[in-house]
């Protein structure tokens, strides 16, 4: 997996960073979560091919967070786009669309699923063994595919706001050679089945398991996207042991209060979370547009979490 931050700037742009959005890729096809304005010119910058969009998350109904999905849209079905599309997001999202199809200002000529999270409170339950235990069952699979799955989860921000986790599923342990030479399985397509988790018999009768010669099931790798948000047991939940946490970091730990009345984190906050969480690394992204010079806020959270990365426009990190 690859992640691309295609803007990393909060509220608005500026001529250094481009508002929201960050592209996950993986064998050969590719996410986005959040559209902020301009995301289309970010994409063509990044090199990533439309077509291969699978789907797209939109976290919440701030400009910067969407304001570049309609273009997106349009501009995939002047392309000819014909391969279906999936669009998770808030409550509003589809009327959104369907305010702009019905003035004939957006006329999406793809198959388009559109997905709402619906909104609802959460509250652990009396007698929950752990705040966590309350959040699993809040979690909702919003997208899979055979080798991954995307979860969902509210946060804590002004409006209602989707945080998400890309989960690889556990993949296939090691083919040990040395072991299927000693079994006297013969090279050829009776490794690939074995492989692909197939049991196989022999000319002489006998019956070879996967699981005699391929090694533990290997974990997949995490992702969590976290923003807009104050710090918050869902962040934590849904950055739990993930190879990479993407969390917001708006401001500076001086800007704590600012910080929380407008809903969001700061660096140290960030940090907290990741660390917290058992994260191997944390990309911090978001900024204020005050900080023409991001390096506090880095210097910040990797005091708290050294494994800190500063998102910077068209970053490519590989999880
Ligand atoms: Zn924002
Ligand atoms: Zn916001």
């Amino acid at each position: 997996m690859k992640i691309i931050t295609l803007g990393t700037g909060s509220g608005k742009p500026t001529l250094r960073r481009n508002v929201s959005a960050v592209a996950l890729v993986r064998e050969g096809e590719w996410l986005l979560f959040d559209c902020g304005e301009g995301t289309q010119l970010q994409i063509m910058r990044a090199g990533l091919a439309p077509s291969k969009l699978a789907a797209i998350f939109i976290t919440h109904l701030h400009g910067d967070h969407f304001n570049g999905l309609a273009g997106l849209l349009s501009t995939m079905g002047l392309d000819g786009r014909d391969r279906n599309l999936t669009l998770v997001g808030p409550p509003g999202i589809r009327q959104y669309l369907d305010t702009l199809a019905g003035l004939k200002i957006l006329n999406v000529s793809f198959p388009l699923q559109v997905c709402e999270f619906a909104s609802f409170a959460f509250r652990p339950k009396p007698g929950e063994a752990t705040v966590s235990d309350s959040l699993a069952k809040v979690a909702r699979v919003v997208y899979e595919s055979e080798k991954y799955f995307v979860e969902a989860m509210p946060l804590l921000h002004r409006i209602f706001t989707l945080g998400y986790r890309v989960q690889e599923k556990p993949r296939p342990g090691r083919f040990n050679v040395d072991k299927a030479r000693s079994l006297g399985i013969p090279e050829g397509p009776l490794y690939g089945r074995l492989q692909s988790g197939h049991s196989v018999q022999l000319s002489d009768g006998r019956v070879i398991h996967p699981s005699d010669v391929l090694g533990p099931p290997r974990p997949g790798k995490a992702v969590a996207y976290c923003t807009d948000t104050r710090p918050c047991d869902s962040a934590s939940w849904l950055s739990r042991d993930a190879d990479l946490l993407i969390h917001e970091a708006t401001f500076t730990e001086d800007l704590a209060s600012e910080a929380y009345d407008y809903g969001h984190s700061t660096a140290r906050q960030a940090a907290s979370i990741a660390r917290d969480s058992n994260v191997r690394r944390l990309l911090i992204t978001h900024f204020s547009p005050r900080y023409s010079d991001a390096s506090a806020l880095l210097d910040e959270a990797r005091a708290i979490f050294p494994e800190t990365v500063l998102a910077e426009d068209l970053l490519e990190l590989e999880v």
